[in-house]
């Protein structure tokens, strides 16, 4: 598969001042068995909160993800939530035991020349808390979490008026990396540039890397640093546009 880039690009290096990260399964990846424990969470409070069995808990939120983004999102549209309880117990996971410090991660966002951000679903403590056990929390300037959203999630296009408002920032200045291609659409339709780890190539998809490391020498070669100029070799940093 060739690459594929934005027009902007092809009349030379592309001008950014930020960068933003979602936090949970694109700075650690899926196999890290975080989210599931928050999963986990997530199916025992609605359980108990709304008196349904596991198996309707799990069907509910599936409901909810698809049309609310978020299991959060359908709760407070549907039904009466104490949002604070919930998010507090959602969260009350050991966050050391499955994330671990990772100095490579640290290397690749020093070598951004770029103003970096984190822009999440979660609360900002539980991002800082995944932040710190990864060793990287000096390296955002701003962490964006739903209470800063005012409980309004990704991908509603709501969020992302409001994180640019945040960051002071235009979208076409920001790249936005995610590991779900859904909450990248409505960034790349207000102009941001984006990069979606570890998923297949979909609409709202400028690029995508298998792992979050690779961003580094994606970005380098987006500001026109890289050493391969516009096109890498084939095959090199596993990335495919699309
Ligand atoms: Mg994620």
């Amino acid at each position: 598969m060739g690459y594929t880039f934005p027009a902007r690009e092809q009349r030379g290096a592309m001008a950014f001042t930020h960068i933003v990260f979602d936090l949970d399964e694109t700075l650690y990846p899926r196999d890290a068995g975080l989210m599931q424990e928050i999963g986990r969470r997530i199916t025992l409070w609605v359980q108990q909160s709304l008196g349904l069995t596991a198996e309707e808990a799990n069907s509910l939120r599936r409901s909810y993800l698809r049309r609310y983004g978020t299991t959060l999102g359908g709760l407070i549209a549907e039904q009466q939530v104490d949002v604070d309880h919930y998010l507090a117990f959602v969260h009350d996971v050991p966050v050391e035991r499955y994330i671990q410090p990772h100095p490579a991660l640290a290397a690749m966002l020093d070598s951004l020349p770029l103003r970096k951000a984190i822009f999440t679903n979660a609360t900002s403590e539980h991002a800082r808390r995944v932040l710190r056990a990864l060793g990287v929390a000096d390296r955002f300037e701003q962490v964006v979490g739903i209470r800063e959203l005012d409980l309004c999630n990704k991908p509603d296009p709501k969020t992302y008026r409001r994180l640019l408002a945040l960051l002071d920032a235009r979208a076409e200045d920001c790249i936005l990396v995610e590991d779900r291609a859904v909450n990248l659409r409505p960034g790349k339709r207000m102009g941001m540039t984006t990069v979606l780890v570890d998923g297949v190539s979909e609409e709202g998809v400028d690029f995508v890397v298998e792992y979050v490391l690779e961003v580094g020498p994606l970005v380098t070669r987006l500001l026109g640093r890289g050493r391969y100029g516009w096109r890498l070799p084939p095959g090199l940093g596993g990335m495919r546009g699309g």
